[in-house]
């Protein structure tokens, strides 16, 4: 890759829209492994969870995405001199701290794509723990390429259509409908309801005619 000449103004667009989503991506990666049922045991019926092996490749997703966000943030914000606390990151909660490093990294790309020659500790192909050093337009690129990756795992859960009716179990109206799925999801929090179990639970039409 010639690093040297950096992105040009339309990959940049690109690579800040797809640094944007990546918390979104988190989101959705998460809602598409299914829910533990702990505490909503009542609305599980019919949840469904990914079998363990795709599950894996999906939360190692999750955790590369978070990595390689947080990486560069410590970089970005020592270049302009805005704080970020490393150890406090590494104590916080991956969802809001993907959150916090990728609003950092989106708004000051070009800090990001300056960056050269960063050592950084990753992990080889042998598993062993080494220092590489790595220019921003490297993590820029990795970053729009996990975006990509988190879009094809998400391929099948395309056409989301947010519904109206607030949640059931939280009252919130951010329940999630894929197209053609018989399950919705909650994206307040987290509840996942089978369809018909989530009719009968909000439109009073679809109680009368059971009643009746
Ligand atoms: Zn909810």
């Amino acid at each position: 890759m010639n690093t040297s000449a950096g992105l040009c103004l339309a990959d940049e667009r690109h690579v800040r829209q797809a640094i944007t989503r990546l918390p979104e991506d988190y989101v959705r990666l998460h809602l598409h492994i299914g829910r533990a049922t702990s505490g909503t045991a009542e609305f599980a019926t019919g949840t469904k969870e990914l079998p363990v092996p795709l599950r894996l490749d999906v939360e190692g997703l999750q955790r590369e995405i978070v990595e390689e966000a947080v990486r560069w943030s410590e970089p970005v914000a020592e270049a302009c001199g805005v704080p970020w606390d490393t150890q406090h990151a590494r104590d916080s909660r991956p969802g809001p701290l993907l959150t916090q490093a990728c609003t950092l990294l989106a708004d000051r790309l070009p800090v990001l794509l300056a960056l050269r020659d960063v050592p950084q500790l990753v992990w080889d192909v042998d598993h062993q723990r080494t220092v590489l050093e790595r220019d921003g337009v490297d993590g820029a690129l990795r970053l729009l390429d996990l975006h990509h990756r988190a879009g094809r795992v998400l391929a099948v859960d395309r056409k989301i259509y947010r519904l109206p009716e607030p949640c059931p179990a939280c009252g919130v109206s951010a329940v999630e409908h894929a197209d053609g799925a018989d399950i919705v999801d909650c994206r307040d929090c987290g509840v996942r309801f089978v369809w018909d179990d989530f009719r009968r639970r909000t439109d009073p039409l679809a109680r009368l005619e059971e009643a009746s």
